[in-house]
């Protein structure tokens, strides 16, 4: 799976899938999770904070483009 989504230096546990293909960058899970875990840096979704696995980011996202994996 290619995949460059996480910041392996802040995040030892990385769950977070994103498409970036499917993503229209509207925000909304950046706005819903409740670690304010999630941005976007350099075009990129990163996970930079613990995640809790709520899966409101996948829940949520309009476009399906979040997976949480165990
Ligand atoms: S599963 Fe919850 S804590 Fe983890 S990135 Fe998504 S919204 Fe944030
Ligand atoms: S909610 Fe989905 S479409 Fe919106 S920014 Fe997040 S991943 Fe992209």
């Amino acid at each position: 799976m290619e995949q460059d989504n996480t910041d392996t230096k802040t995040v030892t546990e990385n769950p977070l899938k994103w498409d970036k293909k499917k993503c229209k960058f509207c925000n909304l899970c950046i706005e819903l999770c409740p670690q304010k875990g999630l941005s976007f840096e350099d075009g990129n979704l990163k996970l930079t904070k613990k995640c809790l696995k709520c899966k409101i980011c996948e829940k949520y996202c309009p476009d399906r483009g979040i997976e949480i994996v165990k």
